[in-house]
This record gives C-alpha cells, structure tokens and sequence, in this order.
C-alpha cells in the first residue's frame, strides 16, 4: 500500500522570533496565482516591476538590482563569490553569527580573510577596523548592518568613508535590516548589498534580493577567474534580469508574485512609514519588557526595533518558557544563538508582525508564564507600559 502523508495543516502561529516573521494574506494570496512561464511576456513585466520597486527599498538606482533565487545566506554568498577571487584579501567585521557565517563563506570563496570582532551585543566604530585596513589591504570589507542573533543595529555611512578611502569595496548584510530600517544603498555608496524575504519584508523565506553597485559589476566583468558558483555568476545572471532576458535558471514564478504583492505594500504604506512602524511598536515593546525587568542584551543606542534581544532573568527556565509561548499561546520567539545561548530571548518585530496586536500579546503572555516562574513583578505593569507608548 502506498503511504499518504495527512493532508496539510500547518498551526496558525504568531511568528514573533528572528524570521519567518508573519506574512501578509496578501502575500499569502499571491503566492497562489496562476503560475505562467519564466520566459511569459507576463513574467518579464512582473520582474521589471520587482527590480523597480527593490531599486525603491534599497534606495539605489544600480542597474543589477535583482532577487536571488533562494534565501538570503544565497544572498551573502553571491555577493561574496563574484567579488572575491581566490587569494584577494577580505575583512569581515564579526560581532555575531552572521558575520562568523561570512568569514565561512569568504574562506570557502579563496579570500584571504582578516577578521575584526567586536563583543556580541556591541557595534563597530570606524576606529575598529583602521589598524586592519592597513594591515590588510582588503579588496573588499565586509559587515552586517542587522546583527539578528544579537539584535545590534550597525551605522554603515562613517565605516563606508573609512572603506573607500583605504580603496576597498563595502558588502553589506541587510537580510534584518531591509524593510525595518532606512538602508541607503546610494548615498552610504555600498557596493554590493544582499536581503531575504522572510524578515521584514512580511513574505515566506526563499529569494534574496540583492544590488550590485556599477563599481562592483566592474571588478565582476574584469574578474581574471570565473566566478567558481554557476548559479550565482552575477553576470550570468545579469543577461536574465537585464534587456536580452536569455534564460539562465526556471524564474521561482510563484515566490517572485509573494514579493512582488510584499513590495507593493511597503510602497503603499511608504518608506518611511513602515520605518515609524517598526520604531513605535519596538519602543512599546520595550517599555513592556523593562517593566517586567528584562534587559537588553545589546548595548543601549543600537537596538535594532525589529530584533529585541533580552537577557533571560536568572531562576527562569528558557527553554520551559518558549515552549509554553509555542503550546499554550501559540506564540514563537526566537532563543539565544552562539555565545547568547540559553542567556537570551529574540523577539522579532519583523514586517507584518510589527503591530500593537502582537506587542500586547506577548507581553501578556509572558506576565503569566514569568509569573508562574516565581519572578516578581507588578502584574498588568507591561501592558499598561506598552499602551503608555502608543497613546
Ligand atoms: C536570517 C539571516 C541570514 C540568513 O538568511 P537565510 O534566509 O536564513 O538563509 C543572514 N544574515 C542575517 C543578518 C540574517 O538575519
């Protein structure tokens, strides 16, 4: 007999951890259109409305401004293999796992890498980076702007500055920071860029949008070697997304109509009013969670809003406590990660999940578990906190 599997039925969760975050039912829907060609007259006019509206979010006019067709650790590693050839020296900034991943990828690529850290739950300051700029002479200086496992939220215009004038290129991380917080790719002159779908863009994991600077398609179109990933060869990909639309790879159809539709609404709601989104709900968030008598484990003035890191209290069992979030509230939060593991809760105010409704039910929630944990508090304290900031 065959097996059936049972029919689908996934859970309806409140997704408040580092991503997925909660998608939009608009999205939801667009994902279930017709599906046409990769090459459909359809699809080309979808793909040139993507790249407009991605050139919009990322505040850039570069031409090769495009979605990778998987998720954003594609996105880090398509910007790192066509800029790097085996040999050329790269600096990555490491204060969290997704500049550790970085380092990974880069060695992988060939790059000789020098790495900078700084401690988990802090930022650089250009200062940081002077002495290895000197030493290295980097081809390419790589950081991530949204440091999700940490929640640290990185200023990239000085270090850009610092990066040109040494002669470098700067490859920046936005998987978090894109659709949260401003990221100007023109004016801070970043050089390539890379995001994902499922943080705040409100839409399911599975393309990588990415923005390539016409400096950095220079040193791609000059490059001595051929980029060693077929699949990711930027200037492969350069002839699909670009006027002679040769076929490279099957277009994701259905993914590209969920960002697409994800798009719109943040074009609809405008820039920065999604960016006042983010802020105003994080502070509520915030006031909440401090009534409560949590602390932030990422130093104060760089918090991210869309990536709340809280020290878990001492006597509160971590792993007790998100698995009731999950059975009992039906509420996912993100745990510690790396050198935060089992010390930290992440709470993801990403996208669509950035609202009032989910700030004051997880608040909620918590007052009760911390409650049963025997932790002291004033009962009621987080939500009124929290409806102090939204007025
Ligand atoms: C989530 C994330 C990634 C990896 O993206 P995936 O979609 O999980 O491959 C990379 N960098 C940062 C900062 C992230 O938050």
């Amino acid at each position: 007999m065959a097996y059936i599997a049972p029919p689908l039925e996934p859970p309806a969760r409140v997704l408040m951890g580092p991503g997925p975050s909660e998608i939009h039912p608009r999205v939801l829907r667009a994902l279930g259109a017709n599906t046409v060609g990769h090459l459909d007259p359809y699809y080309l006019t979808i793909m040139n409305d993507l790249q407009r509206m991605l050139r919009e979010v990322f505040q850039t006019t570069n031409p090769m401004t495009m979605a990778v067709s998987a998720t954003g650790s594609a996105g880090m590693e398509s910007t790192v293999v066509n800029l790097i050839e085996p040999g050329d020296s790269m600096i990555v900034c490491v204060n969290g796992v997704f500049g550790e991943r970085m380092v990974d990828v880069a060695g992988r690529a060939g790059a000789n890498v020098t790495r900078v850290d700084r401690p988990w739950g802090e930022v650089f300051s250009p200062d940081d980076l002077k002495a290895a700029l000197a030493a290295a002479k980097p081809k390419v200086v790589g950081i991530v702007m949204a440091e999700t496992s940490t929640g640290a939220w990185q200023p990239i215009e000085e270090i850009s500055k610092l990066v040109h004038d040494a002669g470098a290129l700067l490859l920046v991380d936005a998987v978090t920071a894109l659709g949260g917080v401003p990221v100007k790719v023109d004016e801070w002159q970043i050089d390539a860029i890379y995001s994902g779908t499922q943080k705040c863009l409100s839409c399911p994991p599975g393309l990588a949008p990415v923005s390539f600077s016409p400096r950095a398609m220079d040193v791609v179109l000059n490059r001595k070697t051929k980029v060693q990933s077929w699949y990711l060869d930027v200037s492969m990909l350069a002839k699909y997304w670009g006027a002679d639309r040769v076929y490279h790879h099957t277009g994701p159809i259905n993914m590209t109509y969920g960002l697409y539709e994800a798009l719109r609404l943040i074009q609809e709601e405008g820039l920065d009013a999604c960016y006042a989104r983010h802020m105003l709900n994080h502070r509520a968030l915030k006031a909440g969670l401090t009534a409560l008598g949590l602390k932030y484990a990422t130093v104060e003035g760089h918090q991210l809003p869309m990536l709340n890191a809280v020290l878990i209290p001492d006597g509160i069992d971590d792993v007790k406590v998100r698995k009731a979030l999950l059975e009992r509230f039906g509420i996912e939060i993100g745990g510690g990660l790396g050198a935060f593991k089992g010390k930290a809760w992440r709470i993801g105010l990403m996208g669509h999940t950035a609202r009032p409704n989910n700030v004051l039910l997880v608040l909620g929630a918590l007052e009760q578990l911390l409650a049963e944990q025997g932790h002291k508090f004033d009962r009621g304290s987080s939500i009124a906190a929290a409806n102090g900031v939204y007025g």
